[in-house]
């Protein structure tokens, strides 16, 4: 089995669930006590927070470098960054480290392309939606990605780091996605990406399929953490 390398706490509840997807699917595709090898590090979310609204994305690469410099020399295979908006930075952490970093919107997309569908919206944080690094890198798979109006793209952001990194689940927001969730299906959604790791906690189920990339991204590692297995099985 590969060693994961996970870099967290942005936020720490989304951070949890990674944990628990990937050792829940390593056990009951190897059974008895068996779980994944797992390298974590875990950030202080508000220093990496305050860093994203001054515009401090050198910084911020530095500092996701330094993580995944340290996973690797500590024996990680590969490594996921356990949110959307980080991926901001990939292509800085992807200079220094020779390990693998599977990207959350690759292994969306192809969730995508397996359901055939074509035309997405995406929920997320105000950089994740309002800037090109995500919705280029979906589109680049020919995924066409809508976003919310600029009030609801607030509001879905305000949602994201004021109530759910700090895990404060409220009925209003709830109803709130789910009303901007209606617009963008009347806007041609066919599905919606929950393009932030934390929003799945808040949404789970819509009338049109939802993207869970905190799920994606973690079951897209157990499948690479376990490939060499399947293939000795498969030989
Ligand atoms: N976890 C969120 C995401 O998936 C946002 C937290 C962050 O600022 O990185 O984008």
């Amino acid at each position: 089995m590969k060693t994961i390398g996970l870099i967290g706490g942005m936020s720490f509840d989304s951070t949890v669930e990674y944990y628990k997807i990937i050792n829940t699917a390593v056990r009951n595709e190897l059974g008895k006590n068996a779980s994944a090898k797992i390298l974590l590090h875990s950030m202080n979310f508000q220093e990496i927070v305050d860093l994203q609204f001054q515009g401090e994305w050198e910084k911020l690469g530095s500092i996701v470098c330094e993580a995944a410099i340290g996973l690797e020399k500590s024996g990680a295979d590969f490594i996921l960054i356990c949110t959307n908006l980080m991926h901001k930075v990939v292509p800085i952490v992807e200079k220094k480290v020779s390990i693998p970093i599977i990207h959350i919107a690759d292994v969306t997309s192809m969730e995508i392309k397996a359901q055939k569908i074509r035309k997405v919206a995406l929920l997320g944080t105000i950089f994740t939606m309002e800037e090109d690094f995500y919705k280029n890198r979906i589109e680049s798979h020919g995924i066409e990605v809508i976003l919310p109006d600029k009030e609801d793209r607030q509001e879905v952001s305000r949602v994201i780091y004021e109530e759910l990194c700090r895990s404060i689940i409220k009925e209003d927001s709830q109803a709130k996605y789910e009303e901007i969730i209606e617009k963008m299906i009347e806007k041609g959604a066919e599905g919606v990406i929950l393009g932030c790791t934390e929003i799945p906690l808040l949404l789970e189920k819509s009338r049109i399929p939802l993207f869970n990339t905190t799920e994606i991204h973690a079951l897209s590692a157990v499948k690479l953490a376990l490939e060499k297995r399947k293939e000795a099985i498969c030989n």
